[in-house]
């Protein structure tokens, strides 16, 4: 029997370090942060009540290191380390050294990590189980001549898996025979670079299929629950973007049968702690009596589990400190209730717009609201820098509500008062999601994303109405600067609320320079008075009332429609967080735009700092316009860049495995005709 945690280091960072902080407070336990030179500042380091620096930004020299965090909590006093999710915690040589150091790892055995580490051999324990599998091949044997003739028999389309992969890393769909081999080689790499192995399974690609999947619970007396599942079908590229529990237009029978076999896949293999078994479910004809089959088990606490929390009223991470602490399941299987719906969207620092590249960059505005029925979790604050080192998804947004419906409308509003700049986020990608009529039907397959990326992705093109909105918070911005420089004037009332003391300060006409999308000036001619502004673009002329302006939120009246919107005022542009868009509008610039006409079409740029994984052309090749030129490898994802243009290729001198930093020029591509 361990004796009961009183201290724990949390080997993680970003949101899900400041979740374990939470709930190890809340039960009174001390909390030890760890961090590298690039989260000196981070939010899990102000939250905890110790924090001990563990070496250089790079994961692999600080979060992802065994030693270091095992003498980190030596030197804190810590008795038990939790792992979050990702890094360390599904190494069971982690756990084997922290249990060899006496020290409490919050996670399941070394033994059961093993079991479930490659999918293969889950799969083949879980056919002994009695839990159904996708079919397919999850053979040793690796030749490519084996695999092939495995994916034939299979029958096109087939999915290739990295056994080790994780994160939706290391997949590859195959159509056809003849493009096998070369999908066969990339999941290779990306297996290898990204999880030390390059081992695949093969499996019949599902082709409309939701990933449902049970959160199961085994205490270290051989007890075993599950809280129902999540559906997480709402997916991009194999990675999760929304989740929900519970699964909509699942049966309760079929809710059981799920429930039961994940409870046998846990009991299997003696499982202890928080897992989760993914099921994949074959809906192309619908939900009603779907086939279920095993995917993979994740042995660790899942991204999602806020959404199983706010249906079962748990918390579990205290379920995890319990059960690590020796003591029994909290609930029995019956004790534990499914109540309402909740969903849970994650927000990632990427560009949606350029083929969602991971954005990095100073998080200047942070402001999400805090509504009945929500959570946020978490890991940034407004002025963080987003680097290139870790996962770019910085925070979830989950809500709750007694229906489905419910739900999704709370979690809708509580995007959509959430302002994010400085950086390029998913939020308006997310919010077209939730409003999607396919997506509120219930009817969600794996392909929703993909097959709505038309609708879901508009690249939008700023317009008239949106330029008044823009000259409205100038205007506003520049009011309140100089009620801020004229606050000497001990004015009683607030300037704001009253239409006719508004914009005493500023000039009452002003003409407001803005660029259109191909760098032309557009001007938008101003004037007030009496606190009405009257805004002219060419002909057309909005009148509009400034009702209130604060922290950046401005409340107005447009052509007799009212608008509720945030926007950040620079010299040089305005951003514009409206109900569904966020957009920069750039003004016209002061300074000369030097770079931009002298770059040529067919000057290839690194869009971030990463590695080069693979050189596809040489220098005096010839390539079209969407070739591929190269492989780079940035944010833990691989990036392929093809040729804007077609033309030559020269200026090439980049090996593989070379680093690259952001703008870096990578290559040309010259015209003939030069
Ligand atoms: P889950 O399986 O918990 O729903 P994902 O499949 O998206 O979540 O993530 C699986 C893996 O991706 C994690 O084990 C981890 O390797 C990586 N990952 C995802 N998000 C993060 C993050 N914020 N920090 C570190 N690793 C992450
Ligand atoms: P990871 O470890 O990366 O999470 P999984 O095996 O869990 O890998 O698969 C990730 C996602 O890929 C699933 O959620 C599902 O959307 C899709 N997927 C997995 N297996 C299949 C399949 N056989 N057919 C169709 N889609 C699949
Ligand atoms: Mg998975």
């Amino acid at each position: 029997m361990t004796s009961a945690i009183t201290k724990i280091l949390i080997a993680n960072r970003g949101e899900i370090a400041c979740r374990i902080i939470r709930t190890a407070k809340k039960m009174g336990i001390g909390t030890v942060a760890v961090y590298s030179d690039a989260d000196v500042d981070a939010l899990h380091v102000a939250l905890a009540d110790e924090s001990i620096h563990i070496g250089p930004s790079a994961a692999s020299q600080s979060y992802l290191v065994p030693e270091i965090i095992i003498a980190a909590a030596h030197m804190s006093g810590a008795d038990a380390i939790h792992p979050g999710y990702g890094f360390l915690s599904e190494n069971p040589e982690f756990a084997e050294m922290c249990e060899k150091q006496k020290l409490t790892f919050i996670g399941p055995s070394a033994k059961s990590m093993r079991a479930m580490a490659l999918k293969g051999a889950a799969k083949a324990l879980m056919i002994e189980a009695g839990v159904p599998v996708v079919p397919g091949y999850h053979g040793d044997d690796q030749a490519d001549d084996v695999l092939q003739k495995a994916a034939d028999a299979i029958g096109y389309p087939v999915l290739i898996k990295a056994v080790a992969g994780g994160g939706g890393k290391g997949m590859r769909t195959v159509l056809s025979a003849k493009n096998f081999v070369s999908s066969l080689n990339a999941a290779r790499r990306e297996g290898q670079n990204s999880f030390g192995n390059s081992n695949v399974l093969i499996e019949k690609l599902i082709q409309k299929p939701r990933h449902i999947e049970v959160q199961v619970f085994g205490d270290s007396f051989g007890g075993a629950v599950h809280l129902f599942e999540r559906d997480c079908s709402l997916q991009r590229r194999h990675q999760k973007v929304i989740e929900e529990a519970p699964a909509p237009g699942l049966s309760m029978a079929q809710r059981r049968e799920m429930g039961d076999a994940a409870v046998r896949a846990a009991k299997a293999i003696n499982y202890c702690g928080a897992g989760t078994i993914e099921f994949i479910v074959d809906v192309a004809n619908g939900i009603e009596n779907a086939a279920f089959y095993f995917m993979e088990m994740n042995t660790r606490l899942q991204v999602e589990h806020p959404v199983t929390e706010m249906i079962t009223g748990t918390d579990l991470v205290e379920w995890q400190i319990t059960v690590a602490n020796g003591q029994a399941l909290p609930l029995t299987q019956d004790q534990i209730t499914l109540k309402g719906h909740a969903v849970e969207v994650r927000l990632y620092a990427e560009d949606p717009y350029n083929d969602f590249l991971p954005a990095t960059g100073v998080l200047e505005t942070f402001d999400i609201p805090n509504m009945d029925s929500t959570r946020l979790e978490s890991g940034v604050m407004a002025g963080d820098s987003i680097s290139i080192h870790y996962d770019p998804m910085i925070a979830k947004l989950v809500a709750y509500g007694p229906t489905r419906s419910a739900a999704i409308a709370n979690l809708k509003t509580m995007v959509t008062k959430s302002a994010i700049t400085g950086l390029t986020t998913n939020r308006d990608f997310l919010i077209a999601c939730l409003s999607h009529g396919e997506f509120l039907s219930g009817d969600v397959d794996t392909g929703f994303i993909g097959r709505n990326q038309d609708v879901l992705i508009i690249e939008h093109r700023v317009n008239e109405r949106e330029r008044a909105l823009a000259s409205l918070a100038i205007l506003a911005n520049r009011e309140e600067h100089s009620v801020a420089a004229a606050a000497l004037s001990d004015e009683p009332d607030s300037p704001w609320g009253y239409a006719d003391n508004f914009m005493m300060n500023i000039p009452s006409t002003e003409t407001l320079l803005f660029k259109d999308h191909d760098n032309g000036d557009i001007s938008v001619f101003t004037t007030h008075e009496n606190g009405a502004v009257s805004l002219l673009e060419g002909d057309i002329e909005h009148i509009a009332t400034i009702n209130d302006y604060d922290a950046g939120w401005l409340s107005v009246n447009l052509d007799g429609h009212s608008f509720s919107y945030f926007a950040v005022v620079h010299e040089s542009s305005v951003t514009l967080v409206l109900a569904d868009k966020t957009m920069t509008i750039q003004r016209h610039a002061l300074r000369l735009d030097s770079g931009e006409d002298a770059d040529g079409p067919g000057q290839i740029i690194a869009p971030m700092p990463g590695k080069i994984l693979q050189v596809m052309v040489k220098n005096g090749d010839t390539v079209a316009k969407g070739d591929a030129l190269l492989v780079m490898e940035a944010m833990k994802m691989e990036q392929t860049i093809t040729a804007p243009c077609g033309g030559i290729i020269c200026d090439l001198s980049l090996n593989v495995n070379d680093q690259v930093n952001d703008g870096q020029i990578l290559l040309n591509i010259t015209q003939e005709d030069e």
